[in-house]
């Protein structure tokens, strides 16, 4: 991409909107509120336009390419999603109305409770959570004023396995909990010996993420649960990947106390820059009392609400606010973010029950096609067959000079957005691959084909490699610097 001849866009005097006429006295404003220079750019509307939407095509998005990021679940986001969460119903709500004036948002929201709920094998779900994170965080919090309620105060310890996500210890140590780290086994799973070692009257539960960030099904996941209830903890669950499970596995089943559920990753609701997400929560009946509230409620009305109704049989409702009688309290302002909720309900609504396991038997047929294709190409340290998503290592030994951070940068080149990399921590030079459901098998292919053009050129010419990216608007960066520091300006 060429750089644009006007750099700076700002001059003196240039104005991208006109204001109507005064029609009102103009107010005396205190001096004090008034400044005499407020430095701000100066550019036309059509400079404006150009500035952001030239921004907006240096980005990458789900709905440009292939985004196989592992673990972030990037699948398409369906237009129809966005088009119902546009409905004015819905858009025009407020927060503050009495509930009695927004029955059909509520009724959204208990439908999703209820839907998510069927779908993990829970009691009750809360959908205040806003991301994955925060429903960890909510979970853990749960877990600590179950503990707390029983007077089981010496309880101080959160198990978590060396595979999870660096949210895990956060929301845990947020908590005020310790983390213990366990190890996992040659096979991927939790060492057994090692979580039997650590079980004890100091442990407050483990959170386990199942399939975990390796992409593999935990095979002793009921033992885990076993253990670790039965040293008085709870078994929390990373749901981030359930992506592989819809309507195969109830995790609620397996002995989960716990789940968040990542709408923005499994319910295709927009991820990142998109927008905001949303984190759910689900309990069994051991967590219920505890939920973050308000939530929604259903009670069926007799009596004057339902003679509209001339069929007695067809039960009338009303949906409420509630809070659970000893609820850890909001995560956040107001009822989590209703629009993502929409999203997620309209997604769940269009695929139905068979619609959802088709969804997660695609992408774990996705991910096995794609392991299959590049396993004999780049080391894959856990030799098993994969759920969603799988793990490689960068590291060849026909390519020493190699790092996986080369090989993710040269993608962008070939018009791929990189995979994970450098995570899951346990695996040296890891690069760990998503393609979701919603790929075709020709863009498998196309990617395929570039792993397999990189492998190459790593023998060849391991130069393309270093210096990559060749073709972006900025070349290679120093992210930690970009991220700490960034230029805003130039
Ligand atoms: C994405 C992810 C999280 C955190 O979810 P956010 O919605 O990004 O806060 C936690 N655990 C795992 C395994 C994840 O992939």
């Amino acid at each position: 991409m060429t750089e644009p001849l006007l750099n700076e866009l700002s001059g003196e005097g240039r104005c991208g909107c006109l204001l109507p006429d005064l029609d009102v006295p103009p107010a005396e404003l205190p001096a004090e509120f008034l400044r005499d220079d407020l430095p701000l750019p100066e550019v036309g509307e059509v400079d404006l336009v150009r500035h952001y939407v030239r921004l907006s095509q240096m980005n990458y998005a789900v709905d440009t390419g292939f985004y196989p990021l592992g673990s972030c679940t990037m699948k398409y986001n369906p237009k129809v999603n966005e088009e119902t969460a546009r409905l004015p119903g819905f858009v025009h709500t407020h927060p503050y109305q009495d509930e009695l004036t927004v029955q059909g948002s509520l009724q959204l929201i208990w439908e999703l409770q209820e839907f998510l709920r069927e779908i993990g094998g829970f009691a009750g779900v809360s959908l205040q959570p806003a991301a994955g994170a925060q429903g960890e965080f909510a979970g853990v919090l749960m877990i600590r004023a179950y503990h707390r309620e029983r007077g089981d105060a010496k309880r101080h310890i959160m198990l978590i396995p060396d595979s999870a996500h660096g949210t895990n210890p956060a929301s845990t140590s947020m908590s005020g909990y310790d983390t213990v780290e366990i190890k996992s086994d040659a096979r991927g799973n939790v060492d057994l010996e090692d979580l039997r070692a650590h079980c004890n009257d100091e442990v407050a539960g483990l959170m386990l993420t199942n399939p975990n960030t390796l992409g593999l099904f935990d095979e002793h996941v009921v033992e885990i649960a076993a253990l670790v209830h039965g040293c008085g903890g709870l078994l929390y669950g990373d749901g981030a990947n359930m992506n592989a499970l819809l309507g195969i596995v109830k995790p609620g089943e397996l002995g989960f106390d716990v789940m968040h559920y990542n709408l923005h990753k499994t319910f295709s609701t927009p991820h990142g820059g998109g927008g905001p997400g949303a984190g759910p929560v689900g309990v069994n009946e051991k967590l219920l009392r505890y939920l973050p509230g308000p939530i929604v409620t259903r009670v069926e009305v007799k009596g004057e609400h339902t003679q509209e109704h001339e069929d007695e049989d067809i039960p009338s409702y009303v949906y409420i606010w509630s809070v659970p009688e000893a609820s850890i309290g909001r995560m956040k302002s107001f009822y989590g973010n209703f629009g993502v909720l929409v999203r997620a309900y309209t997604y769940i609504c269009s695929l139905g029950a068979a619609g959802l396991r088709k969804a997660s038997e695609t992408a774990v047929l996705n991910a096995n096609y794609l392991l299959h294709r590049l396993k004999g190409l780049y080391p894959l340290p856990y030799d098993r067959r994969c759920m969603h998503e799988f793990v490689l290592s960068g590291r060849r030994e026909a390519a020493p000079d190699i790092h996986t951070l080369d090989i993710a940068k040269r993608l962008m080149d070939y018009g791929f957005h990189p995979p994970t990399i450098y995570f899951p921590l346990i695996v040296p030079e890891a690069l760990m691959i998503e393609p979701t459901e919603t790929e075709s098998k020709r863009t498998l292919d196309a990617f395929c084909e570039a792993m397999h053009k990189i492998a190459a050129e790593a023998v060849e010419h391991p130069e393309l490699l270093h210096d990559a990216p060749h073709g972006t608007p900025v070349r290679r960066l120093d992210e930690v610097r970009a991220a700490r520091q960034p230029k805003l300006t130039w």
